[in-house]
């Protein structure tokens, strides 16, 4: 089989993604073009509605702040890595894009005044480090679905045209210039051939490549794994975030913003031992180090019961608080262990939850090919799939939802002003015949491998080696095993062979899109040999700023991947040991 039909569009943008990024890239280029967003999921079920602690902007509603020590923050976390003019005009920006937002009518929780409220979070500080420092803006523990719900509205208003369940197979590139995309109605198997003048994804991350994490099932970084697979480059791979509190098992979030209301994490002893790693920040340092800790302590026998768990303890806040502040967490510990989070500490564990890699961008949105950011015309990426880069090698609680909202909304304004200046680009004659094959390959294969067999595989042994730590050793068993699964990816076949809700295709397609971007992550995290931010490296533990102050590219090149380096920028903040 295969689908053999072929319906085509014409739109000036075509947005795919309608996450955070996607929506709001959609709302603003809409204000000046016709916009299509094709997403695999219905709107508001994208990750982003599953977003808990926060947004971060330098408000200063509860105490001083300002944007400065916001970028000094976000800097000093991505353990110098990030580039700091994409960082100066994001936290700029992000204050702004707040109060968007609160126009638009995102219900933000107030302080008694009226003002927005705001709570601590990891890393975020006053003064250039010497305190924590209220700068999260928040709606409860349901701040990424508010903000979800607020930018669907505003699009459907703006009278955006929706193409929900539709797969992004194909981003048509030819000649230095992006025409358009193919994607696949999920619904009733038939391709679908979008020509535009400009197309921006905001596919986000790709977190099932691990057996723990805090990501939805779709998250499979289908967007950045189709641009490797037509020869772009992809960013900072080796750096994966993993979040120190999932529960334990489940690897489902506990939001940082439950330490942020004055959570603590005890060791098997009742050891507040964050004590020791970060005297200062203690609970609130950035993740990457609470992830380290966290596995330090169960490696030296003080997890739970000599287990592979510590406590995240709530049990000393006022039980108001907690109930009213982080109503959906404490629910979810009530549901899923049986335990009520008022009366009793919740077992967590380091989860996978962020790619700082991804598709790499200038501060406008567009993709750039090299180490000197030449831009693809007619081409963007905002939000987890994009690499801008602000998050460098580690990314701080909040950040996530400032990087969508800001680059989301660049992306669209610089897709839509650019387009009018645009001729029409030529679509290649094979437009779909990519697509066709590969499709048709995996509905005829007559192979014996399994889709899911294959996927436990490797998401079992990326926690196994290519998760917090990491050797030399461990990542070469990690690299030889993922060649084997691609292999026997090769050899999968389906049981469904029709075309409608053919889900079974789907998780084949997006197991693919994973054994990729596994493969560029192990390799990439293979050749870095210094320890920074989320890739620490057990053989190399120290951060060497003269080797490796640098971001890595991955290319596919014949069959195999060609790593390269691109400068970092920086601007008022020279590197430091990072001590919090
Ligand atoms: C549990 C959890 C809690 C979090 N809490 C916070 C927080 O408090 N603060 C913070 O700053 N960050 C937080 N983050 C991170 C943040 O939420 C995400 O990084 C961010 O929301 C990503 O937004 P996005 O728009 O890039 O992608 P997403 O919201 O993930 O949306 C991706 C979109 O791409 C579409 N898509 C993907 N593949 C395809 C395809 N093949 N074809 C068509 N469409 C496709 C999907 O349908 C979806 O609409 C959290 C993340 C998680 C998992």
């Amino acid at each position: 089989m295969g689908p053999r039909s072929v319906i085509r569009h014409r739109y000036d943008a075509v947005i795919v993604g309608a996450g955070g990024a996607g929506l709001i890239a959609a709302l603003e280029a809409s204000k000046r073009c016709r916009v299509a967003v094709v997403s695999k999921l219905h709107p508001s079920r994208s990750h982003t509605g599953t977003a808990q602690g926060g947004i971060g902007a330098a408000l200063g509603n509860l105490e001083t702040d300002n944007w400065q020590w916001h970028m000094f923050d976000t800097i000093k976390g991505s353990d110098y890595l990030a580039d700091q003019d994409a960082v100066e005009l994001m936290c700029q920006e992000a204050i702004e894009v707040v109060y968007d937002l609160e126009h638009m009518g995102l219900p933000f929780n107030r302080t008694p005044e009226g003002k927005i409220d705001q709570r601590r979070f990891g890393g975020h500080t006053k003064e250039f480090g010497k305190a924590p420092v209220r700068r999260s803006c928040y709606a409860a523990d349901r701040t990424g679905h508010m903000i979800l719900q607020t930018l669907y509205q505003q699009c459907i208003k703006q009278e955006v045209t929706f193409f929900d369940e539709f797969y992004l197979l194909d981003v048509l590139i030819q000649d230095g210039r992006c025409s358009g995309v193919v994607a696949w109605c999920i619904a009733t198997g038939e391709l679908h051939l979008f020509h535009a003048k400009a197309v921006l994804l905001a596919t986000g991350g790709f977190g099932r490549m691990f057996s723990v994490t805090s990501n939805a099932h779709t998250l499979t970084g289908d967007g950045c794994a189709v641009l490797f697979q037509r020869g772009l480059p992809l960013e900072d791979m080796e750096f994966f975030q993993f979040h120190p509190t999932g529960i334990y098992k489940l690897g489902i979030l506990i939001t940082e913003g439950a330490r942020g209301e004055g959570g603590i994490l005890l060791n098997g002893k009742g050891e507040r031992f964050m004590q020791r790693y970060a005297p200062t920040l203690m609970d609130l340092a950035p993740r990457d180090m609470i992830s380290r800790a966290i596995y330090r302590e169960i490696r030296e026998g003080k997890g739970i019961e000599g287990k592979d768990y510590v406590y995240l303890d709530l049990t000393q806040l006022d039980p108001e608080i907690v109930e009213k502040k982080l109503p959906d967490i404490t629910d979810f510990v009530r549901t899923y262990l049986g335990v009520d989070p008022i009366k009793n500490p919740i077992p967590v564990q380091p989860t996978a939850h962020y790619a700082m890699g991804g598709i790499p961008t200038n501060v406008h949105a567009q993709v750039v090919i090299d180490e000197r950011q030449t831009p693809l015309s007619g081409l963007y990426a905002a939000g987890e799939c994009a690499c801008v880069s602000v998050h460098g090698a580690n990314r701080l609680g909040t950040n996530s939802l400032v990087d969508i909202v800001v680059f989301g909304r660049r992306g669209g304004r610089s897709m839509a002003e650019r387009l009018h200046a645009l001729d029409w680009p030529t679509l290649p004659e094979d437009a779909v015949a990519r697509t066709q094959e590969t499709i048709s390959h995996l509905c005829e294969s007559r192979g014996e491998e399994s889709v899911a067999r294959i996927r436990t595989d490797l998401q079992q042994m990326m926690m196994l080696h290519v998760s917090v730590y990491r050797t030399e050793r461990g990542l070469k068993e990690a690299l030889a095993a993922i060649l084997d699964l691609r292999d026997r990816y090769r050899r999968v076949s389906l049981q469904d062979r029709g075309l409608r809700f053919n889900t079974e295709l789907q998780e084949a397609l997006e197991l693919g899109c994973l054994l990729d971007l596994a493969w560029v992550t192990t390799i990439a995290a293979l050749s870095r040999t210094e320890s920074r931010g989320a890739h620490f490296r057990e053989d190399y533990p120290a951060r060497d700023d003269v080797r490796w102050l640098k971001h890595s590219l991955a290319n596919l090149r014949e069959g195999e991947i060609v790593l390269s380096e691109k400068p970092v920028t920086i601007s008022r903040f020279q590197p430091q040991e990072r001590k919090y």
